[in-house]
């Protein structure tokens, strides 16, 4: 690899690395072509994590760190004097294909700065796709981000070649853009997301007639969001999420704890730590949302809009509504089990199908490996409550604030 290439590469690896929407999951694209390399299907797509959970098993590279745009947050942002590099589409091409055969990664996820204009970077985007798919005939994963503001004629040719596609909403409000990001407008990251999901769902709906039809984004289209740089409750967070989930399928909306790099008055201080916890909570949330049958709504109050930080989102949701609870684990339908903290989704299909056959008892539940540490708070069995202390929120938390000490001083004895 010559210098220049190395160098390039070094500074828009190390750029892309605050861009977390870039999981691989859920794609089955089959290499159907003759003397073609990469297969997404076959190679299942394996990701690892580094430490800090970003995906490495992509090659993770911005096409060009050479921003026309102010974003307050962002260490490429044109008034930013950083090290500049662009990529021509050959180039990504051509790394992308010499890393594949040296076994290095197992597909491309390829953001950009926008360079000239939002036309002009998607474009060189869409090239570099064209010339991986149809130069190289490589139909391994390849994960692109969508620049707002482009046309739309090319964000659909895009669409056609890529297993997944990314608009990022960075901020949750228009206030907060406008604040941070003023270059950047609402309608402009909405567009583009109804294109892709419309288009989604057409060629779904073709496939039923045409065998053919060739999918859209199989892998759906995905978000980030920015935890941390504005003061934007979870409540606005979640809500936004939850919207984009019910009108655009998002397949997921992933959030990125803000790590303070520039200074700016409108920012956190460059001291400040990025919140980690907070983002573990919102994900877990998200969680629910998708998994769980949960609205954002009901994870909030009016007076807490945002997550706490001690106890999970489950378990405040079933603290604050503790008149529903306990539930029968042998009547409670699968809807009601999900709600229970410490229930998982596997759980509570093994309780709906064991109960079939024999009522439940306490015991019973510890042989089908259900973990009741926290569930025994908030369900009975054959009537009885096993939770040994008051259904009521405080007592509850005591409990199990002593059970973590506890935990944590037979840990410190075991040294
Ligand atoms: S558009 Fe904003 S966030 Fe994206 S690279 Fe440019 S300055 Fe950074």
């Amino acid at each position: 690899m010559d210098d220049n290439i190395f160098e390039k590469l070094r500074i828009l690896s190390d750029a892309a690395k605050y861009d977390v929407s870039c999981v691989s999951s859920g794609v089955e694209r089959k290499n159907n072509s003759v003397g073609g390399v990469g297969n997404s299907s076959a190679a299942g797509i394996c990701h690892s994590w580094s430490t800090d959970g970003r995906c490495i098993s992509l090659l993770k590279i911005l096409l060009s760190n050479d921003c026309i745009y102010d974003c307050k947050y962002c260490l490429n942002k044109v008034t930013n004097p950083t090290k500049r590099a662009t990529f021509t589409p050959e180039e990504v091409a051509e790394l992308t294909i010499q890393f594949y055969r040296r076994n290095y990664i197992e597909g491309l996820f390829l953001s950009s700065a926008v360079v000239k204009s939002p036309d002009h970077t998607m474009e060189n985007i869409y090239r570099v796709l064209e010339l991986l798919r149809y130069k190289y005939n490589f139909w391994g994963y390849v994960h692109v981000k969508v620049i707002p503001g482009a046309n739309s004629l090319l964000i659909q040719k895009t669409g056609m070649l890529a297993d997944r596609v990314s608009v990022n909403i960075e901020l949750p409000t228009k206030e907060s853009l406008q604040i941070l990001a003023p270059q950047k407008k609402v309608a402009n990251i909405l567009q583009p997301m109804s294109l892709i999901h419309n288009e989604i769902s057409r060629t779904i709906e073709d496939k039923n007639y045409f065998k053919n039809v060739q999918r859209f984004v199989p892998g759906g289209q995905s978000t980030q969001m920015i935890i941390g740089a504005t003061s934007d409750s979870d409540k606005t967070i979640l809500n936004v999420s939850q919207n984009l989930y019910d009108k655009f399928r998002m397949k997921r909306v992933f959030f990125s704890a803000y790590i303070p790099v520039m200074s700016s008055p409108n920012l956190p201080a460059v001291s400040t730590m990025p919140p980690l916890l907070r983002e573990h909570r919102l994900y877990q949330a998200d969680w629910l949302m998708r998994f769980y049958y949960f609205n954002s709504e009901e994870l909030f109050t009016e007076i807490e809009p945002n997550l706490d930080l001690e106890f999970d989102p489950k378990m405040m949701y079933a603290l604050r509504h503790l008149d529903r609870f306990p539930i029968e684990i042998n009547k409670a339908s699968y809807e009601e089990l999900l709600r229970v903290p410490g229930l998982g989704v596997t759980s509570a299909q093994r309780i709906i199908r064991e109960r079939k056959n024999a009522e439940l008892s306490y015991d019973s539940l510890k042989k089908i490996r259900t973990v009741l540490k926290r569930a025994k708070y908030f369900i009975t069995v054959k009537g009885k409550y096993y939770g040994n202390v008051k259904l009521e929120p405080d007592a509850i938390k005591d409990e199990i604030r002593m059970k973590e000490v506890q935990k944590q001083i037979s840990i410190f004895e075991l040294l």
